[in-house]
């Protein structure tokens, strides 16, 4: 639990972070170096990202069962739904909820970019799909949830999603994920802040009301930022580009993206939001970087810790 203790606000902020399942073996211990120094700071929940189509299953779920058995944190299953038909996805959330996990981030997943997608008969085109079979499935496992322990979160797009025809087309989306019931969204990366306050306006406008995360991405690798602009459309900023890019060595570029984030985040926690989620890329010392100089770390007292948080949804059983 922690504080904000910048600017005009006390209220709680939530943190998470997000992992993805190690690619390769020699990467396991350094995801679980990653684990324990992010579980010392005591976050909300940490996310584990999930390959469209089921590509890295099976990696994805021993992650998340070594997190249930072996840490303190409480694990956000991605999922996505396309390709997949209802009975498949029914059956992964089973198998989730069976393991103990009770948050799931409800996605579509992009389409392959070779074009090999597959439609098999009974496929769910849309992340609102995946949120009712959720709420399905938990409903027929009634006798070990209570309805609702589950909690759904969906992603929201501070920049319009490249399919969508509109921001405002992405609004009314995001109001009928929250409608078949989502309890929570993370943003897609976003470089400006008055994108993310503009987002929580015409949300808010719209009837969203469910907690909107800012989701944040230290910003101390070029390449990286290249190919993000390339993969989601985000554009990051040419400043920002131009100072990593003139930086000396890579300390001065992990200064200097530290400090971007950094602004980036506090303007969001200014904006309204309700707590920061982190793109770790399954590297600690960026996110740990930034976390510092976001003043969060308040120890909060016992009694206050009672009080409502964004994601206290995610309780464990
Ligand atoms: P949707 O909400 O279904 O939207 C997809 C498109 O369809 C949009 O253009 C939307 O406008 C349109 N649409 C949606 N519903 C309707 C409707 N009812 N009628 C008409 N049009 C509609 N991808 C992965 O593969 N694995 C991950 O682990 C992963 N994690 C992510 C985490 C976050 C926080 C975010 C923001 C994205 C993540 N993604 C991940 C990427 C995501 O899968 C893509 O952005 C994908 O293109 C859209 O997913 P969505 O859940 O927003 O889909």
């Amino acid at each position: 639990p922690r504080e904000r203790v910048s600017g005009q606000h006390s209220a709680p902020v939530a943190l998470s972070y997000e992992l993805f399942p190690p690619r390769s073996p020699a990467a396991v211990d350094g995801l679980w170096a990653t684990i324990r120094e992010l579980e010392s700071t005591n976050p909300d929940y940490v996310s584990v990202t999930y390959g469209a189509n089921g590509s890295n299953r099976d990696t994805a779920v021993e992650l998340l069962h070594r997190l249930l058995s072996q840490t303190t944190l409480r694990p956000l299953a991605h999922l996505t739904c396309i390709g997949n038909t209802a009975d498949e996805l029914a059956g992964i959330i089973a198998d989730l909820l069976d393991a103990g996990v009770r948050g799931i981030l409800a996605l579509r997943g992009d389409h392959p970019s070779d074009g090999s997608e597959e439609h098999p008969p009974g496929a769910l085109n849309f992340a609102q799909d995946l949120v009712e079979l959720i709420r399905r499935v938990e409903q027929r496992r009634s006798a070990m949830l209570a309805a609702g322990k589950v909690a759904i979160g969906v992603a929201a797009y501070p920049t319009r999603h490249p399919e969508s025809p509109s921001e405002q087309h992405d609004i009314e989306v995001l109001l009928a994920k929250q409608r078949s019931g989502a309890d929570f969204a993370i943003t897609q990366v976003f470089f400006h802040p008055e994108q993310y306050a503009d987002l929580l306006l015409r949300a808010r406008r719209a009837g969203v009301s469910i907690p909107i995360i800012p989701g944040v991405m230290p910003f101390t690798s070029l390449k990286r930022l290249q190919r993000l602009a390339q993969l989601t459309g985000v554009q990051p900023a040419p400043e920002l580009l131009a100072q990593l890019e003139a930086a000396r060595d890579d300390g001065e570029r992990r200064r200097v993206g530290v400090r971007a984030t950094v602004q980036l985040a506090k303007a969001a926690l200014d904006a309204g939001a309700p707590g920061i989620h982190l793109y770790t890329f399954n590297q600690h010392q960026a996110a740990l970087d930034v976390l510092d100089r976001l003043d969060l770390f308040r120890p909060v007292p016992p009694a206050a810790r009672l009080s409502q948080r964004p994601t206290d949804h995610l309780v464990e059983d």
